[in-house]
């Protein structure tokens, strides 16, 4: 089976933003990039990039999932902190992605 940049594009972009950030650390955050060759391995995470407006620098969040059922389209509204990165949830409940623990309140 062939699969078209586009379909995948397309069906990335149906999910919503919980279901997208579910699949990405489920099925792609493991995916080795640069690994140390004496054996640490880098993880993938990802991050949402809010463009300063008076701040010199963007704001980021990185995104985390959350434990237990919530609504598909549940919104990331719960921001914590983890590895000295503010993040990004939706749920006040949140696993850093960076270490596995739980995320802190900001
Ligand atoms: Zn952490």
């Amino acid at each position: 089976m062939f699969l078209y940049d586009e379909d995948v594009a397309a069906w990335l972009n149906a999910l919503t933003d919980k279901e997208f950030i579910e699949f990405f650390y489920k099925h792609l955050a493991s995916r080795r990039i640069n690994d140390d060759p004496q054996g640490i391995h880098n993880r993938l995470a990802l991050a949402e990039i809010i463009p300063h407006t008076n701040r010199r620098q963007p704001l980021v969040h990185m995104l985390c999932t959350s434990p237990g059922d919530s609504p598909a389209d549940a919104p990331i509204k719960w921001l914590g902190q983890c590895c000295g990165f503010l993040t990004g949830s939706w749920q006040r409940s949140a696993t850093c992605p960076a270490c596995g623990a739980a995320v802190r309140d900001a």
